[in-house]
């Protein structure tokens, strides 16, 4: 896949951009060890002097870059812009945190002097250049949600963005760059997939996180296996949305639809499949489709617009795929299901909103990620059921329930596995919630106290 800018809402190449060669490769790496042996010194008071000066050069520069998101991927303007303002509070956020989040751990004095020593404590230090394999979706947060806790905790961060947003991935850089933070800190690499495993391999590469699909996760956590390196993996989802007879299914309903077709669909943590219970069946399929089908489709640029085109034409083929196999299966469409008929929209990558129903395990789109604004909704007798629809897939990300009952709410916080369980509300991403799945869903966490955490040398400090 070439690296390049190419706009989703009429298919243009706007921008190719070369591939870093081998030797530019090494020259970064070379920058980032040297970086790291004098950035892991510095205080977090100073650490957070720039941490806020990017936060504030972001907030002033939220137009530009909203408006590079949605040429190079297509998500609505007001969406990237809403975007673009969460990673500079997620900036401010570990600015301010991370020393506390990293302070030194006193283990109990009796445990101290159990093991026989004077004293005792634990230290976060930092574990050096960590390479970030990141997607095109959420094409500045994903990077940001990493690089703020990484930046702060005393590493430093080599970027390998997608191939379809090198804009996004070089105006990270000069942010960061902008704001103080010494030459090395914060890079981006401008290569192919292709070129990833040398990179994982060389030895000044500390660890590596990964946003993506589970092919991309596999073959990046076996290689960083094979080097013994950490990895962090957050993969796909295919999230359930429960609504159980107690809930608000005007309010349900409603949610819905913006957990299903936020970011034109593109989202690990959307909703996408809807599990209602037989009682409110109806009256929620009623209420999301119509809701469903009044979406406006269209230039992601323009206002009004709430969902734009798909971000390749891969991806649109890919979901294309999925939606024809069920209806081959027998699924039913209840609005959607193909491209708009608006001639001015022909040349993007646009699919309308749809909802499937009489889905079964038979059909792919039960069990794989549907990656656009598709939505599969089942009819279930009780809680029970509703559970076991909701935990057979191979996802565990997040997970999402109506309900005001009491014992419904703890039944489902015991038994969905997923990385989150979201009261009538919909899942979404706060810097002091930790963010991960589990099974394909990928390991690890981000955000909060964990995610800083995770690519820390937790060193014991014992004296006798
Ligand atoms: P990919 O997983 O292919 O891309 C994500 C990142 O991984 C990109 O930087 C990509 O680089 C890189 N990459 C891909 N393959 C490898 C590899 N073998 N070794 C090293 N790096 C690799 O996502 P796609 O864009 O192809 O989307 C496919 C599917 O992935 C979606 O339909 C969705 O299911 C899932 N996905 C999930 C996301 C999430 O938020 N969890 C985000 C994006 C996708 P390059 O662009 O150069 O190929």
């Amino acid at each position: 896949m070439a690296i390049a800018t190419v706009n989703p809402a009429d298919g243009r190449t706007v921008e190719v951009f070369d591939p870093l060669d081998e030797a530019a490769v090494e020259r970064r790496l070379a920058r980032a060890q040297s970086a790291f042996e004098s950035w892991r010194l510095t205080t977090f008071a100073h650490r957070a002097e720039l941490m806020h000066r990017a936060a504030e050069l972001l907030e002033q520069a939220n137009e530009q870059v909203a408006r590079t998101m949605t040429l190079e991927m297509g998500k609505p303007l007001t969406q990237a812009r809403a975007e673009a303002a969460k990673c500079a509070k997620a900036m401010r956020w570990y600015a301010d945190r991370a020393e506390d989040l990293l302070a030194d751990e006193h283990p109990a004095a009796a445990d101290v002097a159990d093991s026989g020593g004077a004293s005792a404590y634990v230290r976060y230090r930092p574990l050096g250049p960590v390479l970030a394999v990141m997607p095109w979706n959420f094409p500045f947060w994903q990077v940001v949600r990493f690089a703020a806790p990484a930046l702060m905790a005393g590493n430093v961060g080599l970027l390998k963005h997608a191939s379809n947003v090198p804009r996004t991935a070089l105006a990270l850089e000069e942010l960061f760059a902008r704001a103080g933070f010494p030459l090395g800190c914060f890079q981006t690499l401008l290569i192919g997939s292709g070129a990833v495993e040398a990179v994982i391999r060389d030895e000044r590469i500390a660890a590596v996180t990964l946003t993506g699909s589970e092919g991309a996760g596999r073959s990046v956590a076996a290689i960083a296996g094979d080097e013994v390196k950490k990895t962090v993996l957050e993969l796909g989802g295919s999230d359930p949305f429960l609504v159980l007879p107690s809930a608000d299914v005007a309010a349900a309903a409603e949610r819905a639809v913006t957990a299903r077709v936020q970011n034109n669909g593109q989202s690990c943590i959307a909703a996408k499949r809807f599990i209602v219970h037989t009682d409110v069946y109806e009256e929620f399929l009623a209420a999301f489709t119509a809701r469903m089908r009044a979406l406006t489709v269209g230039d992601p640029a323009a206002d009004g617009t709430e969902v734009g085109p798909l971000a390749t034409e891969q991806g649109r083929t890919d979901l294309e795929v999925l939606v024809a196999d069920a209806i081959g299966h027998g699924a039913a469409v209840a609005c959607g299901g193909g491209r708009p008929d608006d001639p001015a929209l022909a040349a993007g990558w646009y699919y309308l909103p749809t909802v499937l129903t009489g889905v079964t395990p038979r059909m792919r789109i039960h069990r794989e990620e549907a990656f656009g604004p598709v939505a599969t909704v089942y009819r279930v007798a009780d809680l029970d059921e509703a559970v076991a629809v909701a935990n057979d897939s191979p996802f565990g990300l997040s997970s999402n329930v109506w309900t005001t009952d009491d014992a419904e709410r703890e039944r489902c916080v015991r038994d969905l596995r997923a990385g989150g369980v979201f009261f009538n509300g919909m899942t979404a991403s706060h810097p002091a919630f930790p963010f991960g799945g589990i099974k394909r869903s990928g390991y690890g966490r981000e955000l909060s106290g964990h995610g800083i955490r995770e690519f820390c040398n937790i060193t014991t400090v014992w004296s006798g």
